[in-house]
């Protein structure tokens, strides 16, 4: 190796350590963007969304826990297999991928089982493209006292996010769906109530990576003056960036951003015609963050979106993941894909697919439809 070579500065090796007081900037940044007030602890995971969701629910239930747990698409299956594991005694509530889950359905479960202390809900789905009504349904769980769990991973910044308001004691976030950002940090709201269940449970993890109370005790009441281990600082830098890029935009033109997304691709969509379909059935029920299609009887899925990605391979196009491959279609519209430009070339080149494999099409429909309904 040259001299020179050794002394060239690489912009992501080369850089100054992030101290406590720039991570701790960074998540007060973070907590404005979730509209918490002193009421919540945020706290930064060093790793990828599923961190801190594993860590809160491992964190918090044990063998007396009862939970009601909400399923509307794969997460809700995992985090109600985390529940089992941890000893909890758990009542699933699952809806059909099209649907939503209403505040009715949690109420009646909470007739039927009164002793519910634990709800674990995933706000927007970005795998099958649903929202629920995190709003009503956090009313339900105020009434009955239990601890409301919510991963908002896929709705943060594409839809309004108000653990506050809403009164859920443990909010998930990551960056890398709406926010535009790094997947390999994260980020979750914690509520007093949260803070005491997880100090009365004998099995919440403790001097581990999943541990929430290790940040509780070690970095939240140690004034946030000293990291429990070195920060990823790559993945800090970049949630800052997105964090700034966010406020100059605002948050709610962002959110605007991805409303509009959502609605162009579902008119598109039902203009376009060819037997494609909004996979969601009614459009209160789909998410701003990602639109999903059926796609017509007869093709599938993987290949129609194999075709489109033939013919433009940067958009964000990807067939439904496992028992859904065949059939579904994901328009991942989100971050910086939230735009009219991305939504017209999607449908384009689906269309595209559709008339090649002999699907009567109206491109020209769906082109006006999309613009139409970009407000
Ligand atoms: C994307 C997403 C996550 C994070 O999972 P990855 O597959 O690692 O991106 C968690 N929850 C929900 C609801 C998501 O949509």
């Amino acid at each position: 190796m040259s001299e020179e070579s050794t002394t060239v500065t690489h912009p992501f090796l080369d850089l100054a350590p992030l101290s406590a007081e720039h991570f701790a900037a960074v998540e007060d940044r973070v907590a404005r963007l979730m509209n918490t007030s002193a009421s919540q602890d945020v706290v930064i995971m060093q790793g990828e969304a599923l961190l801190p969701l594993e860590g809160a629910i491992r964190g918090t239930a044990g063998p007396g826990t009862v939970a009601l747990n909400v399923i509307t698409g794969p997460y809700g299956q995992t985090f109600g297999d985390w529940l089992r594991d941890c000893g909890a005694t758990v009542y699933d509530l699952a809806v059909p991928f099209h649907t939503a889950v209403t505040a009715e359905q949690v109420r009646a479960a909470f007739a039927e089982h009164p002793d519910i202390d634990f709800v674990s809900l995933v706000h927007a789905e970005a795998a099958t493209g649903n929202t629920n009504p995190v709003a009503e349904i956090g009313a339900v769980v105020r009434e009955h006292g239990a601890l409301f769990y919510l991963d908002a991973v896929a709705s943060i910044a594409a839809e309004p996010v108000l653990p506050d308001a809403w009164g859920v004691d443990l909010c998930v976030i990551g960056a890398q769906k709406a926010m535009g950002g790094p997947a390999g940090v994260s980020a979750v709201s914690v509520s007093e109530r949260a803070w005491q269940r997880m100090a009365a449970n004998p099995q919440a993890p403790r001097h581990s990576y999943l541990s929430l109370l290790d940040w509780k005790q070690r970095w939240i009441d140690g004034g946030r003056t000293a990291l429990l281990h070195a920060p990823a600082q790559l993945e800090m830098l970049a949630l800052e960036a997105c964090v700034e890029r966010i406020e100059s935009e605002g948050l709610d033109a962002l959110m605007a951003r991805h409303a509009s997304a959502a609605a162009a691709t579902r008119a598109g969509t039902l203009a376009l015609g060819g037997g494609l379909e909004p996979y969601v059935h009614e459009a209160k029920d789909a998410a701003p963050v990602a639109t999903t299609l059926r796609a017509p009887a007869g093709t599938d899925a993987r290949e129609l979106v194999a075709k489109a990605l033939a013919v433009d391979p940067v958009l964000p196009l990807v067939a439904g993941g496992g028992a859904l491959a065949a059939e579904m279609i994901r328009v991942n519209h989100y971050g910086p894909q939230a735009t009219r430009g991305v939504v017209q070339s999607s449908l384009a080149a689906l269309g595209g697919a559709l008339a090649e494999a002999g699907f009567a099409v109206d491109l020209e429909g769906a082109r006006k439809a999309v613009a139409a309904a970009w407000v």
